[in-house]
């Protein structure tokens, strides 16, 4: 059936037969917000590469978090900046770390929020890779220990979901078997299953003084060439456990959140990263672009693509755009 008998434009005629026909829709709900937790109190430091987003003390996340919540965005996920780093990455266990006080925090102040947090060592360690080291190399196995050890703080401190994102082979399983030896077999694993070694995450860097010190991520994060990889990757998480699975970033790799979502039967989560969204927000200051129109054509583009969660900076505007 073609022309003149199929009119497709007969379907695109008012904004309310647009809305009846439309195959994607964007909702707050799928939504995620990333947070910067650091020491201190009223701490407030907007991030010069990323408008609009913060390094926080644990009163102001707070503070922040309300808002997050009336606006109807269900989850945060935290990443911490650490008073003190080491070599292994060891204040990331701490009770009373900066995680772990921003997880108790949020609880305390009764928010209908989902608390995610972001299990990994970069944040922690003063050379600033994933895993801890053994002269020169990222050590894999002895890093599992740490990751698991700190996805159990977080759970004892509250957190609702965790969510490795170190890329360490076996970290899911470790991390698993860690939280159901103690009780926690209810608190579901995101895994970042295919997280990309890529160019992306520059202004997170700033945001989680998290750059390497030496060398780069290349031996864990993977190749931005590969996609079959990625559905090894995810397949490895499943079979150890994970709930939810993730590919990061997310605009780049489009084709592999399709190929993930048509892979697997639990939810894929894809990350909007921070480098996707320091571009629209420099290119929105100069007036070169539309903000709104443009981020909720990325996040419909991602949902499209297959993915029914979105880890993004944008959350918050996006929520208030969806619901004007
Ligand atoms: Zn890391």
């Amino acid at each position: 059936m073609s022309f003149p008998v199929d009119r497709p434009r007969r379907l695109r005629s008012s904004e309310k037969l647009r809305s009846l026909v439309r195959e994607s829709r964007l909702s707050t709900a799928g939504l995620v917000y990333p947070m910067f937790v650091c020491p201190a109190t009223k701490v407030r430091k907007e991030l010069s590469s990323m408008p609009g987003i913060y390094q926080q003390s644990v009163d102001q996340i707070v503070e922040e978090c309300r808002e997050v919540e009336s606006l109807g965005v269900p989850a945060v996920i935290l990443f911490g900046l650490p008073e003190s780093k080491d070599p292994e990455g060891k204040s990331s266990l701490k009770a009373d770390g900066v995680v772990q006080r921003a997880i108790e925090a949020i609880r305390k102040a009764k928010l209908d929020l989902l608390v995610i947090t972001d299990v990994c060592l970069c944040e922690y360690t003063d050379h600033g890779h994933c895993g801890v080291l053994n002269k020169g190399e990222i050590e894999n196995d002895a890093t599992l220990e740490i990751l698991s050890d700190q996805a159990l703080s977080h759970a004892r401190a509250g957190a609702d979901l965790v969510a490795p994102s170190d890329m360490m082979d076996g970290r899911v399983g470790a991390i698993r078997t860690k939280l159901d030896k103690h009780n926690f077999e209810n608190v579901p694993i995101m895994a970042y299953s295919a997280k990309y070694c890529s160019g992306f995450y520059g202004p997170f860097r700033e945001a989680a003084q998290s750059a390497p010190q030496f060398g780069d991520r290349r031996s864990y994060q993977m190749d931005p060439a590969n996609a079959r990889e990625a559905l090894k990757e995810v397949a490895m998480d499943l079979e150890e456990g994970a709930d939810i699975v993730m590919v990061k970033p997310a605009l780049p790799y489009l084709d592999i959140i399709r190929i993930v979502r048509d892979a697997c039967h639990v939810p894929v989560a894809a990350y909007n990263v921070s480098g996707e969204y320091s571009m629209v927000k420099a290119a929105a200051r100069n007036g070169w672009i539309d903000e709104k129109r443009i981020v909720l054509e990325i996040l419909t583009g991602i949902q499209r693509a297959g993915a029914e969660i979105v880890l993004t900076y944008h959350a918050k505007d996006v929520a208030r755009w969806l619901k004007s």
